[in-house]
């Protein structure tokens, strides 16, 4: 019996994972990465030691994508972070629970998971081929610029698995936008998302201690007071704490109203205790020694409380230790999405059925960031790259099976 043909657009983890899942059930598959080699971002992950998944208990894993938590709880369901782990030992990486709660390779690289996953695929008879870039629709086809020249290509199904659009130097830069929107598809704009933002330090600051990271602190948003740590960058703020807050920050930007993030440098000591111990200090004594010796603030987190207070402030106990207990830091903008984690935005859940299929487009699936669906970090973007990529196998094989 001829196989049936499928064509994934897109060689990322999205796309790896269904063209695993459909060639281990008899489909011939055909993966088309516009790039010189596929996954280049999840290699890219793999460099701060691929954060594969999370182990905290179920429940609160699937609660972690927002607005999507619903639309994604099936596809998650079936390829849960556990089956993360089994997948990457099956492929001879073990993997290991961060302090965290986050899960690690053990090597904490991508690239021998990504080589033994490309030499399973190659033994399923998964063909790949790369500079071979979608490039639309045409006569009932899908057109694809090789190195040779233009082809359209007829398959049974298609997949679209085709990223977001941060770091679009590494393959996801959203050009397919277009094409999707023309056939009635659609898309909520792209936006950053677990990004950092853009803050006015002054020269002093900025200069001293760009690089610096912020440690044991906790943060306040409309997302919650979260534990963990930033750094300073020559444009603001970055890292895994300002990630938490991204979402909320990006949207009360939105709303065109003042935004901060407010932070509290001493977590483990109260407001009352603070003001005790600086009032205590010698008010002739410097600032730094007031705040070192009255509050345990040094460094760049006295840097911080400098500037950020006023006159007034830097005289008063009361109004030195609010600031340390809540330091509200000013944010300007998110910076741009190119150089965000991942992106907010893209294909919208009303357009997409229960088996990952565009309603608008019978026969072609998508999966993976390109879809409208946004997470912390934390292993949650690439589980429910692996889980949606998954989905829309299952959704393809069903759909081919005309149920
Ligand atoms: C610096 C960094 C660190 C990260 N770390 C983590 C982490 O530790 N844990 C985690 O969970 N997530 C992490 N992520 C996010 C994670 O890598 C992404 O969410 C994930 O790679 C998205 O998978 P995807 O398959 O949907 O898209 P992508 O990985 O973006 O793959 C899409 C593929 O489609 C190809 N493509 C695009 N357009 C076309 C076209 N027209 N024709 C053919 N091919 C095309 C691209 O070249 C690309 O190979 C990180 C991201 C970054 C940038």
């Amino acid at each position: 019996m001829v196989k049936k043909q499928i064509a994934i657009l897109g060689g990322g983890p999205a796309g790896l994972m269904a063209a695993e899942s459909l060639s281990s059930t008899g489909y011939a598959v055909t993966v088309y990465e516009a790039m010189p080699t596929v996954a280049r971002k999840f290699l890219l992950a793999g460099k701060s030691g691929l954060n594969i998944t999370h182990s905290e208990e179920y429940d609160r894993f699937s609660s972690r994508f927002g607005v999507s938590n619903s639309r994604l709880r099936a596809a998650l369901d079936a390829f849960k972070p556990n089956d993360v782990r089994s997948w990457a030992a099956g492929l001879g990486t073990e993997t290991f629970i961060g302090t965290s709660g986050r899960v690690f390779p053990r090597v904490m690289k991508a690239s021998p998971l990504l080589r033994a996953w490309l030499r399973r695929l190659d033994q399923q008879g998964v063909t790949i081929l790369t500079r071979h870039r979608w490039f639309g629709f045409s006569d009932g086809g899908y057109i694809i610029q090789t190195p040779e020249g233009p082809m359209t290509i007829h398959p049974d199904a298609a997949l679209l698995a085709l990223g977001g659009a941060s770091w679009p130097r590494l393959g996801s830069d959203g050009s397919w936008l277009p094409w999707l929107s023309e056939k009635g598809v659609a898309i909520g704009d792209f936006q950053p998302a677990n990004c950092g933002f853009d803050v006015e330090w002054s020269d002093h600051l900025r200069q001293r201690f760009s690089g610096e990271p912020v440690k044991s602190v906790t943060a306040t948003s409309t997302a919650g007071v979260i534990p963990g740590e930033f750094v300073i960058t020559r444009h603001g703020i970055e890292g895994s704490l300002i990630y938490a807050h991204a979402t909320a920050l990006r949207n009360r930007l939105a709303t065109g109203k003042a935004t901060a993030l407010e932070v509290d440098l001493m977590p483990g000591r109260s407001q009352e205790r603070i003001a005790r111990e600086i009032a205590k200090q010698d008010q002739k004594a410097s600032l730094s020694n007031r705040l070192r010796k009255g509050a345990g603030v040094d460094g760049v987190k006295a840097a911080l409380v400098r500037e950020l207070a006023d006159d007034a402030d830097l005289q008063d106990p009361q109004r030195l230790a609010n600031l340390i207990k809540a330091l509200p830091i000013p944010i300007s903008a998110p910076r741009p999405i190119a150089e965000a984690i991942s992106s907010a935005g893209g294909v919208e859940w009303g357009g997409i059925d229960r088996n990952y299929m565009l309603k608008a487009l019978p026969g072609l699936f998508v999966a993976g960031e390109m879809i409208d669906w946004e997470a912390p970090t934390g292993g949650y973007l690439l589980t429910a790259c692996f889980a949606t990529g998954r989905a829309a196998a299952s959704g393809i094989a069903a759909w081919l099976n005309g149920r």
